[in-house]
C-alpha cells in the first residue's frame, strides 16, 4: 500500500474483466456503507473510489492497482483491489437487483484469483437482510469472506466489542466466513493498518 493506487477499469460485465493475472480482493456493501470512504483511507487516496454513488448508477466492479504496472510484458501489479456495486437501494427495481446479483455471482464462481471478499457492514445497523443474501450467495460460491464493521466512531466505543461478538455469532454457522471480525473508522483512521496486513496476508505478502 506503500504506493499511488490507479483506477484501471470498470467492468459493466463479465467479457471486460482484466484477464486473471495477480491476486485480487473485492469489497462488497450495501449503498452508504462507507465503502468507497474506506478503500479511499486504505490507499490513502481521497478521490479514487467515488464516494457518495448515485443509486441507479451503472454497475459495475472496478479494478484499482498500484501505479506503474502496464499489465503487458508480464509487467503484472503485485495484487487488485476490486470495488463491487453497492446492493440494497430501497427503490432498486428488481430487474437491477437481478442484474447485480448474475454480474457478482458470476464474478465470484469463476474468479480464480479472487482470493477473498471484504463485505462492509455499518456499524449502526448490522447484518441486515439483504447482507444475508449476500454471504448466503458467497457461501453458496465458496469464496472466502471476512466482515468488516465500518463508522465504528458512529457508535459509543463500549459498544463495539458488543458488536462484534454480536456478528461473530451471526456468522459462526457460515461455511465460507472468516471468523475474525475487523472494525474500522475511515474518519477516525481506526482499524486500517489491521485491515491492511489481513488483506497482505490473504494475497501472501
Ligand atoms: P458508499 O456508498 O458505501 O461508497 O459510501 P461512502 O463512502 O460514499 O460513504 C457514505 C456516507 O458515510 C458519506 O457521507 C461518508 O462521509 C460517510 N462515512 C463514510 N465512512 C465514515 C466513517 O468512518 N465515519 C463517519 N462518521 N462517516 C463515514
Amino acid at each position: 500500500f506503500g504506493r499511488p493506487w490507479i483506477f484501471i477499469r470498470g467492468v459493466p460485465s463479465l467479457k471486460f474483466l482484466p484477464p486473471e493475472g495477480p491476486l485480487e480482493v473485492a469489497f462488497a456493501g450495501r449503498s452508504n456503507v462507507g465503502k468507497s470512504s474506506l478503500i479511499n483511507a486504505l490507499v490513502g487516496h481521497r478521490g479514487l473510489a467515488r464516494t457518495s454513488n448515485t443509486p441507479g448508477r451503472t454497475q459495475e466492479l472496478n479494478y484499482f492497482v498500484p501505479e506503474g504496472y502496464s499489465g503487458e510484458g508480464g509487467d503484472l501489479p503485485p495484487m487488485a483491489l476490486v470495488d463491487m456495486p453497492g446492493y440494497g437501494y430501497a427503490q432498486a427495481p428488481k430487474d437491477q437487483v437481478d442484474a447485480w446479483t448474475k454480474l457478482v455471482f458470476d464474478y465470484l464462481r469463476g474468479r480464480a484469483t479472487l482470493k477473498r471478499v471484504y463485505v462492509l457492514i455499518d456499524s449502526r445497523h448490522g447484518i441486515k437482510k439483504n447482507d444475508e443474501e449476500v454471504l448466503d450467495l458467497l457461501d453458496k460460491a465458496a469464496v472466502s469472506y471476512q466482515i468488516v464493521l465500518t463508522k465504528t466512531d458512529k457508535i459509543k466505543e463500549a459498544g463495539v466489542p458488543r458488536l462484534i461478538s454480536e456478528t461473530t455469532e451471526k456468522i459462526r454457522k457460515r461455511p465460507a466466513a472468516y471468523p475474525e471480525i475487523i472494525a474500522t473508522s475511515s474518519e477516525k483512521g481506526k482499524g486500517l493498518d489491521e485491515l491492511r496486513h489481513t488483506i497482505a496476508r490473504t494475497v501472501g505478502y
